[in-house]
Parts: structure tokens; sequence; C-alpha cells
């Protein structure tokens, strides 16, 4: 079976909730694809006022991070069930700017990953190369490392739902989009890495996004590619722009 193409938006650092109910009813009737899975992962305090304004569109809400445990005491986190309770349905886990500013690591990575998974929220994984590391040969060794690490104590069938995102680290907010086939090199590369940790159908199923400005003119080349199943689009899903990407075809 195909797999159905996702195409999220990572607002970050951005939008006041004002200005994020503005974005989406400007966005709504520019992303009406039913084709592709859409989805605007949007700070904590703009989820709820973006669900509302996002009401009775194809768009789905997600969260830019979450804590790994129930509740308790750890200020300033957001958990798994307070996504749940207002409906959101995803959440981007192990961007390079958690693990580069907020000392994420493959390891709470992975703790965040099976929390997800324990409470039905669909993880969009983060793995992503730096510069030295591709001019030093390593970008394959690397990223198998990050998706073996967050996969830890996950089975097959939940693999199947979850969403990895190749983003490497030069071409995020740079300008510097990885070419079609550098893309499509290591998409493959991470589900050979999935069919050999579980198994073809697993590899089959899971949705592979390519991130790293992303722009409605690379799109369709990007999104053409065979294990590439949509992006991870940061700053242009801030603009009108992100219509033409969603409707790339
Ligand atoms: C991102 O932050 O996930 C991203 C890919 O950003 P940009 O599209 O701006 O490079």
């Amino acid at each position: 079976m195909a797999r159905k193409k996702i195409i999220a938006g990572n607002w970050k650092m951005n939008m006041t909730p004002s200005e994020a109910v503005a974005l989406v009813n400007t966005l709504k009737p520019l992303v009406v694809n039913d084709e592709v899975d859409v989805v605007f992962c949007v700070p904590a305090i703009d989820i709820i006022p973006v669900l509302q304004a996002a009401e009775g569109s194809n768009i789905q809400v997600g969260a830019e991070n979450m804590y790994y445990e129930e509740k308790g005491a750890y200020t300033g986190e957001i958990s798994p069930a307070m996504l749940t309770d207002v409906g959101v349905k995803y959440v981007v886990l192990g961007h390079s700017e958690r693990r580069e500013y907020f000392a994420e690591t493959d390891a709470t990575v992975n703790k965040k990953v099976l929390k997800a998974f324990e409470h039905g929220i669909t993880p969009i994984i983060c793995c992503g190369e730096t510069l030295t590391q591709r001019e030093q040969g390593v970008t394959m060794d690397f990223i198998r490392q990050q998706v073996k690490i967050a996969f830890q104590g996950v089975t097959a069938d939940q693999a199947k739902t979850a969403v990895i995102a190749y983003e490497p680290i030069w071409a995020i907010g740079t300008g510097k989009t990885a070419t079609t086939a550098q893309a499509q090199e290591v998409c493959a590369g991470i589900r050979a890495c999935i069919a050999e940790v579980y198994d073809e159908a697993t590899a089959e199923a899971i949705r592979i996004q390519y991130g790293g400005s992303v722009n409605a003119a690379t799109a369709p080349e990007l999104f053409a590619q065979p294990d590439i199943d949509g992006g991870l689009v940061g700053g242009a899903s801030l603009k009108p722009d992100f219509g033409k990407i969603v409707n790339y075809k």
C-alpha cells in the first residue's frame, strides 16, 4: 500500500496566539489537500487556539516537544496527557535545536518516543548530521545510531505508525537544501536501517520526511523520491508558501 505523504510545519518559537490564529485563517483555504496529512506543529501556548481555528479543515495539530514523565515536579514541561486531552495527535521529538540548546540526547528522545506511543501520540522523530559529519563521511553511521537508539523498546506495530524526519543540520534555516539525491540516499538508508531492526513490512510502512530549507520550488522534486514521504518545514511553514508546498504536485 502506498504511503500517505505527511507534510508538517514546525513553527519553532514563532507566533503569539493571536498571530497563530491569523496565520491559520490565512493558510486554511490554501491547504485543502486531503491526499496528504497536514500537521501544524506549534508552540504549546498556541495549541488550543490553533485547534479551534483549524476546526473543519484537514489541518492536524502537533506539539514541538513533550516530556517523558506522566506528571509532577517538572517545572515548565508539557505532559503527554496535556496534549491528548486537547486532541493533539503528533509531537516533534529530538529536533536538532532541542538537542543543541536544551541538552536533548538520543536517550531522552527514546524515553519520549516510548511515552508518546503509550499515549497514542505519533512521534515525528528527528535525526540528521552536522556538516562536519557529512564531510567526514560518517553521515549514515551517525544517523543509524540516532535511529536505533530512538526506537529501542518500540514494537514493530508502533514503529509502522511513526514518522522519521531526516533533517541535515547544515540545511536547517540556512537556505541550503540537501540535493534531491542526498536527501533520497539518506532516507533510503534510514528505511534500510528500520528493515534491519524490524522487518521489510515495517520499513515499507514507516513514513520518512525530509526537512531543511524546503520551499515551494524544491518540494515537488524532493517529495517525488521513492523514500521521501513528505517534509518537515520550518521557515516556509509560516508563509502562504506552505499552501504551495502542501499542493506540491
Ligand atoms: C525545521 O526546523 O525543522 C526546518 C526544517 O527548518 P527550515 O525549513 O527553516 O530549514
